[in-house]
């Protein structure tokens, strides 16, 4: 009897996942899972002058640096995922032989505000050194300036970081991390941003994969990706649904947890 209900759950399951792989949209073909450019966690989040952070924005997930750092921002916060995602690049550039430091990592908005009146202050005018409040991607908690030794001794940062071996490594390495550099070289006139080497940003795995490999600075990804589902959806698809059908479970791994969970019940005897 037991067996018998069991085969009709398993055959009403694989007849729902029969319907929900049959309905009627367009193939996903974006290199990415539907469920990344989703974004829950904010990890792709796209933050600049366009794209501002409210002045209440915080994470909710900031965990205390526990990881190499310069002495002065002991005691500051980055999102649990961007900080182990680091604890992991720090040792694997330790293994090769580079000593990698924090210098900066979450800046709250306040934070933000006030060097930026400083900057405007003591400069006259808005030079792009000190992002805008409200458009600076520490605001994310998911971005961090990374240096070596030599270069948490100097009182400013210039793209001439980008010839050390700590930045070569990091340029070549970070996206296994998660990590991208995400003000790059040629795309200044696209980030508004000066080419900063030392500038890291978590994403997760594979969009930072996607972003380091094709080279995009995070407003081309953004954009690109955004296309590809207004595309995607004028060919019939629909991103929430395909969401909503991805997240059914597997019936052949509710098949597995059943037979587990009642051993004597053997469905290939
Ligand atoms: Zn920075």
């Amino acid at each position: 009897m037991k067996r018998l209900l069991c085969l009709i759950l398993i055959s009403v399951l694989l007849c729902m996942g029969c319907l929900a792989e049959g309905m009627d949209m367009p193939a996903w073909e974006y290199p990415l899972e539907p469920e990344i450019l989703e974004n829950k966690s904010g990890y792709i989040t796209l933050v600049d002058r366009e794209h501002l952070l409210g002045s209440d924005y915080e994470p909710s997930d900031l965990v205390t640096i526990n990881i190499r750092c310069v002495s002065s921002i002991k005691g500051d916060m980055l999102r649990k995922a961007a900080l182990k995602a680091a604890q992991r690049m720090f040792d694997a550039a330790e293994a090769d032989g580079m000593i990698l430091y924090l210098k900066s990592v979450y800046r709250a908005y306040s934070t933000q505000k006030y060097m930026y009146n400083n900057r405007l202050n003591n400069v006259g005018r808005d030079d792009g050194v000190v992002a805008y409040p409200g458009s600076s991607d520490h605001q994310t908690g998911l971005g961090a300036d990374i240096l070596n030794l030599e270069w948490t001794k100097k009182s400013g940062m210039t793209p001439a970081f980008a010839q050390t071996a700590e930045a070569q490594w990091m340029d070549q390495h970070c996206a296994e991390y998660g990590f991208i550099i995400r003000y790059m070289e040629d795309k200044e006139a696209i980030t508004g941003i000066i080419y900063e080497p030392w500038h890291l940003r978590y994403v997760g795995e594979e969009a930072a994969r996607y972003i380091m490999d094709n080279h995009l600075s995070l407003e081309e990804f953004d954009e690109e990706w955004h296309a590809y589902i207004e595309d995607w959806e004028s060919r019939g698809g629909d991103f929430k649904e395909l969401l909503r059908i991805r997240a059914i479970p597997n019936p052949a791994e509710v098949l597995y947890t059943t037979e587990e969970g009642e051993e004597e019940i053997s469905l290939f005897p």
